[in-house]
């Protein structure tokens, strides 16, 4: 067995979490799934899983919060007269005194952080000092027998803690002090000044040209059997021997359990940095700073801030993709309704198969509407769901109730499984055809991950080009921070929520539809039913649409990135806030 750095009491292999497949709760589920079951054999005899739940569980979600409000009363640093003292007054201000001093150098680290969702945790002066006075007398009113005692551990918490700690405890914090005037008023949408059917039809002018897209994660084409042959021999070869897409350590995977002892994985925990590396702003005759991350703002190299129970790792190659379940391309759909959009949106999370579905939303375009909202059964088994990236939670899995065709309203709050992701392609191929433009941000990913060749396609990402080209590219939320004007993700390790991010790229697109048809409408051209045109020069007589030219070559090329940019490991740049939000060139 490979030497691992192992915490006490902590298996150096992996055998499994609370939702892992054989510990579906669901029977009728199993008759579905596509048989990766181990056999009985090798697991009825052995114990499964005797990790406690708490110990498989990704971190527990803090609700989402925003800023503090900032129009508080001043406060003093002294602590507030109670009927009953539990210890001489001058003894509590000493030890209020203590707390702020212990609470400032924890308020101090985020006011650098680069995320600004978490730097908006940041407390004035004014706050902090109240902050401390409500926690001080919280402690003398609730406690006054051990106030001394309770209050001298938590300046021992404060002075070991994280700086991911204390922004958890300000998130619970905010969230709880706003209650439910956190829910967000609803989004405002832009106003592109057509109607849904004609902003569809102008949608011709946005379609990204698919040569040199699989430079950049794109499939394009079906693999050969010769290529899959290979790839399945390298694999094979490889022993299932993969690198952690998290800490990078060497681990071994078994996608159907080791025989001896049901194990998925070894190598043991994983102890990693989850965030971006922040790269230094470099200016001329200074030392330069360290690359910092922006999960805890140490430097790089540091030992991980956060550890889970396994190893975990990915898969970007088509040809291996393939493997674990083959590609497909948009087959035409006459039921597929015409007019329309689709925008969607995959969560992934992490299994003994590398990054696979987990939920697969699509909601309707320009309108926003919700047609496919669910939770999806991968194939392999369960390694961690992902929950800081992926918004899912492993009771959301457990406790999901199969999804009912005869009532296909997706529900956020009670969201449906599917049995594996063939059934969720299948769902999403019937509502689409080869002409429905398919609309999200890094497409590739969304579409890699359900397997799909889809070749009607608009990418937020290559919409909106960063000022160096691919493979930097924005994230969704610095451009909706850009050019909507909204503040989304803002769930910290809650994850995502698919649906608002499949809402925000559909906006996104529309902004880029207003500012792209202001230009052509003022040159002079129509969206007519079947296409957007050209002014006609001078003197031309009015023609009918039969003989006029066909639209998509009518039209200017979408303004995309693709063909400046160089294939390399592809890199947000979240930090960039120049870039050009320019519409499209003007080309008449
Ligand atoms: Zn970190
Ligand atoms: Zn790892």
């Amino acid at each position: 067995m490979p030497v691992a750095p192992v915490e006490p009491a902590s298996k150096p292999f992996f055998v499994g979490s609370i939702m892992s497949k054989d510990k579906t709760p669901a029977p009728a589920k199993v008759a579905n799934t596509v048989n990766t079951e181990p056999s009985k054999s090798s697991t009825a005899s052995k114990p499964v899983s005797n990790l406690p739940q708490s110990a498989t569980r990704p971190v527990s979600p803090p609700p989402t919060a925003k800023t503090a409000a900032k129009t508080d009363a001043p406060v003093a640093l002294m602590p507030r007269k109670l009927s009953k003292e539990p210890v001489p007054f001058a003894k509590r201000l000493t030890l209020l005194k203590a707390l702020h001093t212990y609470m400032k150098p924890q308020n101090d680290k985020i006011a650098k952080a680069v995320k600004p969702e978490i730097r908006a945790l940041h407390l004035s002066p004014n706050q902090l000092n109240k902050l401390a006075v409500d926690e001080e007398e919280k402690l003398a009113l609730e406690n006054p027998s051990v106030y001394e005692n309770i209050l001298k551990h938590r300046l021992v918490k404060l002075k070991g803690m994280t700086p991911e700690v204390w922004v958890k405890e300000r998130r619970e914090a905010v969230s709880k002090e706003k209650g439910d005037a956190l829910k967000k008023p609803p989004p405002s949408k832009v106003d592109t000044g057509l109607t849904p059917k004609e902003e569809v039809i102008f949608l011709s002018t946005l379609t990204c040209p698919q040569d040199g897209l699989d430079n950049h994660g794109y499939v394009t084409k079906l693999p050969s059997e010769e290529q899959l042959k290979e790839a399945q021999l390298v694999q094979t070869s490889a022993g299932f021997w993969e690198e952690c897409d998290r800490c990078a350590t060497r681990f071994q995977v078994f996608p159907e359990r080791r025989e001896e002892d049901g194990a998925l994985t070894t190598g043991g925990q994983c102890r990693h940095h989850w965030g971006k590396r922040i790269f230094p702003k470099r200016t001329k005759n200074a030392v330069p700073e360290p690359t910092r991350l922006s999960c805890c703002n140490e430097a790089v190299g540091s030992p991980g801030c956060i550890t889970h129970e396994t190893h975990v790792f990915k898969i970007s190659d088509p040809k291996r993709l393939a493997l674990v379940m083959p590609f497909v391309e948009t087959p035409e759909n006459n039921k597929a309704p015409p007019h329309t959009a689709v925008c969607f949106d995959c969560e992934m999370g992490y299994t003994t198969r590398g990054l696979e579905l987990m939920r697969l939303t699509v909601v309707s375009w320009p309108v926003h509407k919700p047609i496919i909202d669910v939770l999806v059964r991968p194939i392999g088994h369960i390694l961690d769901v992902n929950t800081r990236f992926s918004g899912i939670t492993p009771e959301q899995f457990v406790n999901a109730k199969p999804y009912d065709p005869e009532n296909p309203k997706p529900v956020r709050k009670d969201l449906r499984i599917v049995e594996s992701p063939y059934e969720a392609r299948n769902l999403f191929l019937s509502h689409v055809t080869r002409t429905t433009p398919v609309l999200g941000h890094a497409l590739e990913n969304d579409l890699n991950t359900i397997r799909l060749i889809h070749p009607t396609i608009i990418d937020t990402v290559l919409l909106y080009p960063t000022r160096q080209g691919l493979p930097y590219r924005h994230g969704l939320r610095m451009l909706a921070k850009m050019h909507l004007g909204e503040d989304i993700q803002q769930g910290g390790a809650a994850g995502h929520d698919s649906y608002e991010d499949a809402r925000t790229t559909g906006e996104l697109i529309r902004f880029k539809v207003k500012e792209k048809w202001k230009v052509l409408k003022h040159d002079g051209w129509q969206i007519k039913d079947d296409g957007v045109y050209p002014p006609m020069p001078p003197g031309t007589p009015p023609a009918d649409a039969a003989s006029a030219p066909a639209a998509p070559s009518m039209v200017p090329v979408a303004s995309t990135a693709v063909m400046q940019g160089k294939p390399a490991e592809k890199r947000k740049i979240d930090g960039e806030d120049d870039v050009s939000a320019l519409p499209a060139k003007r080309t008449a």
